[in-house]
């Protein structure tokens, strides 16, 4: 099969070349943002790869970044760490302000600004999107004042906006569940009532708590019509899934390959494990599973891109990528024995980063309850 996109790839691979095992076992033995590598990218515009060029962006399409993103992780990279900028600025892009576009984009674009930075998951309502309780009340003309608490909201120490989800209506007040909540964008250097506590986990993810108290946004940062910022940012959120999914691709590509090479070279009772079917069968059924998770993740990007409904495709791209890859980890780390555990082979630190696509950013129980109800039209269930 060609290769999507053979000269992006190619470009990705010569740029991760430079940024080999040592560079990450390092940051994630300190739990460091990796910020040449962040710098690395942007320069390259690939961060900037679905910001159109009148904004100063690459302007690709959906599935060169999906091509950006697999080949980071096929080379033993993480974009998890920036890969928020790429769908996080579609919110802007699509709904924002002409003003709002201007403003931001191009910076972004640059590397002047990160958008890196996604509040929407809180400790009390979890998965449970709309019965957020962060507030955000209007205060003359001007502005708001934001007042409440984001967990795991990933890189805010590290980025200068966040995109946050708030409620500006209370939930008894709309007269449809989903509205009442809203989108702004928030300049988080040097604000005044925004307090960033970082949680330590079990890979290096730059995550946090964030506590707003009496944050003023001015009013210029809502993005689009008060009240509709859950339809807003669902749309990012799907192609967050489409860009997770790539990940997950790429992630599954590197344990596929390790494990091969590696059953290829260790020897043990005098010839190499991977002439064991034993050992052969599960790299093979790894690679199988891979392969079509990714025929799922290009038919989702090829669906954005054609302005088609998406929705399913994203989430069922994310879904069986996130199981391909975690699989794939599974196998590898079972095909390298011992030295699976030893932090210099990377296998471990790869199989650590690769578990989270299970829960976050979305948990494969929720996919398939969306996909129960409102594919295959089961009863609701929550
Ligand atoms: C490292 C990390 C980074 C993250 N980064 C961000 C970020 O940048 N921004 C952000 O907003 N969020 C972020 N998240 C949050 C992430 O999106 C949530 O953790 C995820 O959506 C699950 O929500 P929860 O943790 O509240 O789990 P809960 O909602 O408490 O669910 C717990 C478990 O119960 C299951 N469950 C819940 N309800 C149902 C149901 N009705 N049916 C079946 N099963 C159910 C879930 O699938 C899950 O397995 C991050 C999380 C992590 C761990």
């Amino acid at each position: 099969m060609t290769e999507d996109h053979a000269d992006i790839r190619q470009s990705v691979r010569a740029l991760c070349a430079k940024f080999p095992g040592e560079y990450w076992r390092k940051l994630d033995r300190e739990r460091a943002y990796p910020t040449e590598f962040v710098k690395a990218l942007t320069e390259a515009g690939f961060l900037a790869a679905l910001i159109p060029e009148q904004y100063g962006g690459s302007g690709l399409s959906m599935r060169a970044a999906v091509a950006i993103m697999e080949e980071i992780h096929a080379a033993g990279c993480n974009g998890a760490a920036c890969h928020a900028q790429m769908y996080t600025m579609g919110t802007i892009l699509r709904y924002g302000s002409e003003a709002q576009k201007k403003k931001y984009l191009p910076k972004i674009a640059s590397g002047e600004l990160r958008l890196q930075a996604f509040g929407v998951t809180e400790p009390t309502s979890g998965t449970d999107t709309l019965s957020l309780r962060t507030t955000a009340r209007r205060e003359g003309s001007d502005a708001y004042v934001v007042n409440g608490q984001k967990i795991w909201t990933s890189r805010a120490e590290h980025s200068d906006l966040m995109l946050l989800l708030a409620r500006t209506a209370p939930k008894e007040q709309v007269k449809k569940r989903t509205e009442g909540l809203s989108v702004f964008i928030v300049e988080m250097r040097n604000a005044k009532g925004l307090t960033i506590k970082p949680i330590r986990t079990m890979m290096n993810h730059a995550t946090t708590e964030v506590f707003f108290e009496d944050l003023r946004v001015p009013a210029e940062n809502l993005i689009g019509e008060e009240g509709q910022g859950f339809r807003y940012i669902l749309g990012g959120m799907n192609a967050e899934r489409i860009l997770i999914g790539a990940e997950c691709i790429g992630d599954a590509k590197w344990f596929i390959g390790r494990a091969s090479d590696y059953a290829k070279s260790r020897d043990v009772f005098g010839k190499p494990i991977g002439q064991n079917q034993g050992v052969q069968f599960p790299i093979a059924r790894a690679y199988a599973q891979m392969r079509a998770a990714e025929l799922m993740v290009r038919s989702a990007a090829s669906l954005y891109e054609a302005g088609r409904e998406w929705g399913a495709e994203a989430n069922m791209a994310k879904l069986l990528a996130a199981e391909a890859s975690w699989a794939a980890a599974d196998m590898c780390l079972q095909t390298h024995g011992g030295f699976g555990f030893a932090e210099e082979f990377d296998v471990e630190r790869k199989f650590r980063e690769t578990r989270l696509y299970q829960t976050a950013p979305i948990s494969t129980n929720l996919i398939l309850s969306y996909l129960a109800e409102h594919i295959l039209g089961l009863p609701r269930s929550y």
